[in-house]
């Protein structure tokens, strides 16, 4: 018998409510324990003052539901009591429940218990986890859209279809004492391409899908009044992300996330690349050059209304051999003409490197979605946002491939005539990747480590 456990569903600290949930055979129970109620009618609130077991001492007021088994999330009892939102209030509740004998929960083990019974697959669960997780409404979309089965529904008739071949093959293996009649071996092997083909076509939608997931690095460099915190905030201003410490980037350089078509940027102002004595300069100047070659984009800025330096000219060679664009700033102060003389100057400076050179102002916006166009382009080619579903999970991604490449083996074996047994191993072994998304096929410690990527309470 699964144990009762306990967690505290939302964040921990001062809110409006907070809400813990129980899970398991003893959960009705304990509830019933702490509010000195017989009556719980599931799926229903119920407002119960709850009480110390000890001294019988008022602790809260809260609303109280019931999930009857299985028609919960987990398949098991479930209660949620959702009391007010104190801290204090909180750990009293979820100490008096683990005095009732329930066990706390371990990362993601509501979902796992939703899996074992049933009340969703894998790529499902992962889905919930990376809706919790997403940073920006692309990614909260498409882990909707998998919560909700798409990916389950798209994977089904493609493991369907090589059960189908598998069983016309094994048959074969039983009952055919010579090869494969040559008509239905050569449906086999057009069945096979077909169904390779369906999965590689899934697995294409990772590049897209890792874009929205994790996102572009951008580094910005440019001397000194160029305009590079302008083009911070007239980026910013666009559509600000949720922003977040990014890993590897030191306080001194000022870091954002804003994103571009649903694609996360997290755009990085590089300190300066001045030559110089200074020792902490000199630090800075390492660091912003790390940066750079860290970043998957370069912004060199410049000032389009001043006369460009040798300075601007040694920044551009400096990103010659990293993917950048040029951004030629403040053509609102500038005449077309001299715009004009400052791209051709950039040309010549750039004739063999294939930058794309954007000439805008930071301060009245003229060409900024030209700009952001330009950042995202090459690496999203297509419009992301209206795209169809997409694989943004890494072990997704790479059990596709692996289920692909399988396939191709056996049809490659089957072009060389092999017998069936042989065939059949690469085909077995397609569609046990093709399960361990979904979960059929996975093995328990595959569950363990993906739960443990899950939070507390979910
Ligand atoms: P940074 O040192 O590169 O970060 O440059 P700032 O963003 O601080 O800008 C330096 C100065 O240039 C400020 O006075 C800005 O108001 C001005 N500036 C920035 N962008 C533009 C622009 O597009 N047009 C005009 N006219 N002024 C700008």
């Amino acid at each position: 018998m699964a144990e009762t456990i306990v967690a505290l569903a939302t964040p921990p600290g001062r809110s409006g409510i907070g809400v813990i949930r129980l899970s398991g055979e003893r959960s009705l129970e304990i509830a019933q324990k702490l509010t000195d109620e017989s009556e719980f009618i599931p799926r229903t609130a119920h407002l119960k003052q709850l009480r110390d077991i000890e001294n019988g001492e008022v602790i809260d007021e809260a609303l109280i539901t019931y999930f009857k088994g299985p028609n919960s999330f987990t398949g098991e009892d479930v209660i949620e009591i959702s009391g007010h939102g104190s801290p204090v209030i909180l750990r009293q509740i979820l100490d008096l429940c683990l005095a009732l004998d329930a066990r706390l929960a371990e990362p993601g083990e509501f979902s796992l218990r939703a899996l074992a019974n049933g009340r969703m697959n894998l790529a499902q669960a992962e889905a919930i986890r990376d809706l919790i997780d997403a940073q920006t409404t692309a990614s909260a979309r498409q882990a909707v859209r998998q919560m909700r089965g798409e990916f389950s529904n798209q994977l089904q008739p493609i493991k369907d279809d090589l059960l189908d071949v598998i069983v016309v093959l094994e048959s074969a293996l039983e009952f055919v004492e010579d090869d494969l009649p040559e008509m239905q071996a050569a449906s086999v092997k057009t069945k096979l391409i077909d169904i390779a083909d369906e999965v590689g076509k899934i697995a294409a939608t990772f590049k897209a899908g890792k874009l929205i997931r994790e996102g572009l690095k951008v580094a910005l460099v440019g001397r000194p009044n160029v305009g590079k915190s302008s083009l911070f905030n007239a980026l910013l201003g666009t559509d600000r992300a949720i922003v977040t410490e990014i890993a590897g980037t030191t306080r001194d350089q000022l870091h954002e996330k804003f994103t571009i078509q649903g694609i996360p940027i997290a755009l990085i102002d590089t300190a300066g690349l001045r030559e110089t004595e200074d020792t902490v300069e000199k630090i800075g100047v390492t660091r912003s050059r790390q940066t750079m070659a860290d970043a998957d984009l370069v912004i060199v800025m410049l000032d389009g209304s001043e006369e460009l330096t040798t300075e601007d000219a040694e920044i551009i060679e400096s990103v010659r051999d990293l993917q950048h664009l040029i951004a030629i700033n403040k053509i609102d102060k500038s005449t077309k003409e001299e715009i004009g003389d400052v791209v051709e100057w950039v040309r010549s400076k750039v004739k063999d490197q294939r930058s794309s050179i954007i000439d805008l102002s930071a301060k009245t916006h003229e060409n900024l979605i030209e700009l952001q166009n330009a950042i995202i382009e090459p690496f999203a080619p297509e419009d992301i946002e209206s795209s169809g579903f997409l694989v943004t999970d890494a072990r997704h991604h790479d059990l596709l491939l692996r289920s692909q490449t399988e396939i191709e083996n056996s049809l490659d074996l089957l072009e060389q005539r092999m017998s069936e047994e042989i065939v059949l191993i690469g085909l077995h072994n397609a569609l046990r990747f093709l399960g361990q998304i979904t979960g059929e096929t996975t093995t328990e410690d595959m569950l363990t480590r993906i739960f443990s990527t899950f939070c507390i309470g979910k």
